[in-house]
């Protein structure tokens, strides 16, 4: 049968079959109008976050979202994240996997329905076509039509539009990267980094390719999220099903008319299948081509209204629900099943790290210090019989404005330390700094110990001199040539 299917290709790799061209019909309806919603909010918030400000004092970018590669620092609005809190990142990005859990358990494959970026620039690039080519059949029209002057300019048109969205769209993703007003600057003049350049190139490519051509094809065959989906689905998840027990045998209006009772309630139309951006027919079940995004709801919606049948003949329906349904219960609200145990599971494990998240984030210290012991030579034994050991501390001030901060000794009697910008003569047990904002101080210090200390553990203990008195400690070890203390 293959051999006859003019859609199938032979080669000597295998039989594959060529992409035919998907020309979704207009179609208006509330789950149209849903997609807009969420198209219109998903692009505003990916081209807009960027340039919006967000003060955060003469110390620190006031991008309100920024990734600061340079010094490595994630701003958020009022959240800095600074590198050694990126389990916030993870928890984050944990977050996200299992919201998606929830709501493809909840709601099917509702992601890829209207907010994953594949279907969201698919859409506008489908509207970019209509408005160039006109709707369905008008675009059917031309896609068969030989190449002439008209087509070819009007194609050149439709390109040249892609284009210009996919280089917004790299465009746009670098910004989050670098002060997105001074990066256009730069760029523009040819100043940005190679870097900058590179990823927009790559970018623009990608979103020209998967938006403007391959489309469906990207959900079908390349993205794994839908075989993923299907193992997060049960009878209880919705989806969107042609209710063959009531469509079939399908005829039209004239049909049904001449034979009263013969036919179902589908007229075979054919407008959900027409109107579907993936090009699937439902009536034929569901499928990975299927992303659940209910325009095929609303165009039979409008059509069992025109020919005076009640609504639904596709609609959302958990597995569950349609068994019942197919044996004769009535029709019930799909939105029941949202919460029972597995999603209420999901939802208390998102819940509880989002919670985990903002206790930390709020109880927080903005104060740090650290302390690494030189440990070649370990000690060093003064002419007086005294020892000194020595340390880098690193002070990390994490707020955006310069802090005193004191630092002592916390055991190690009789211990003194001074640091390499100042004289030893000043050495003492608690010793005071500045800390720049948002920096980490590294400080050279001297501890010295009166002959016969023995190695022991200490501590370098900080104490922020503001209205926070923010305190942290770091442990650490003093060795001598007489052994540890105790033995
Ligand atoms: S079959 Fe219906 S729900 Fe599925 S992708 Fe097509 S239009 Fe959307
Ligand atoms: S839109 Fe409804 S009536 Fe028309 S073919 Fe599809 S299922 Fe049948």
């Amino acid at each position: 049968m293959a051999q006859n299917n003019p859609l199938i290709h032979h080669s000597p790799l295998g039989d594959y079959e060529a992409r035919r061209a998907v020309h979704p019909k207009r179609i208006d309806g509330p789950f149209r109008r849903f997609k807009w919603l969420i198209m219109a909010v998903t692009l505003a918030i990916y081209y807009g976050t960027p340039w919006l400000r967000w003060d955060r004092g003469p110390y620190a970018p006031d991008q309100a979202v920024l990734i600061d590669v340079a010094n490595r620092r994630f701003y958020m609005f009022d959240i800095e994240i600074w590198p050694h809190e990126f389990y916030f990142v993870a928890g984050l990005l944990i977050m996200a996997g299992i919201g998606l859990f929830l709501v493809t358990s909840a709601v099917g494959r509702a992601w890829c329905g209207y907010a994953c970026p594949q279907t969201v620039w698919t859409d506008l690039f489908q509207h970019v076509d209509r408005f160039f080519d006109g709707d369905r059949n008008a675009r059917m029209r031309l896609d068969a039509a030989p190449w002439t002057w008209g087509k070819v300019v009007r194609r050149l048109s439709k390109w040249t539009i892609y284009l210009a969205i996919a280089f917004w769209t790299g465009g746009a993703w670098i910004m989050y990267f670098a002060d997105a007003p001074t990066l256009v600057r730069d760029f523009w003049a040819g100043e940005a980094a190679p870097v900058a350049y590179i990823t927009v190139a790559v970018l623009t490519l990608t979103t020209f390719i998967l938006g403007g051509f391959m489309r469906e094809q990207v959900c079908i065959y390349m993205c794994p999220w839908p075989r993923i989906q299907s193992a997060l689905m049960d009878e209880h998840s919705l989806m969107v099903t042609y209710k063959d027990w009531r469509g079939e045998p399908r005829g039209s209006v004239k049909k049904a008319e001449k034979n009263p009772g013969a036919f179902g309630d589908c007229v075979d139309c054919n407008m959900c299948h027409a109107v579907c951006p993936t090009g699937w027919d439902i009536r034929k079940g569901p499928d990975i081509s299927c992303i659940t995004c209910g325009l095929c709801i609303d165009a039979c919606d409008r059509v069992m209204r025109d020919v005076g049948r009640p609504r639904g003949l596709i609609d959302y329906i958990t597995l569950e629900d349609a068994k019942a349904e197919a044996a004769g219960a009535p029709v019930r609200s799909p939105w029941r099943n949202l919460a029972r145990p597995r999603t209420i599971a999901y939802f208390l494990i998102w819940g509880s790290i989002g919670a985990g998240l903002l206790f930390l984030l709020g109880t927080r210290s903005h104060t740090d210090i650290s302390a690494a012991p030189d440990r070649n030579p370990a000690f060093t034994v003064m002419r007086d019989g005294s020892v000194r050991n020595n340390f880098t501390v690193k002070l990390r001030n994490m707020e955006n404005r310069p802090r005193a901060m004191e630092v002592s000794l916390q055991g190690l009697e009789g211990g003194r330390m001074w640091t390499d910008t100042m004289p030893a003569e000043r050495a003492a047990r608690t010793l005071r700094f500045t800390v720049p904002a948002d920096a980490t101080e590294s400080v050279r210090f001297y501890v010295v110990s009166p002959q016969g200390t023995a190695s022991q553990d200490f501590a370098f203990r900080l104490v922020a001199l503001d209205e926070q008195g923010e305190t942290d400690t770091a442990e650490t070890r003093f060795e001598s040539p007489v052994g540890s203390a105790g033995e």
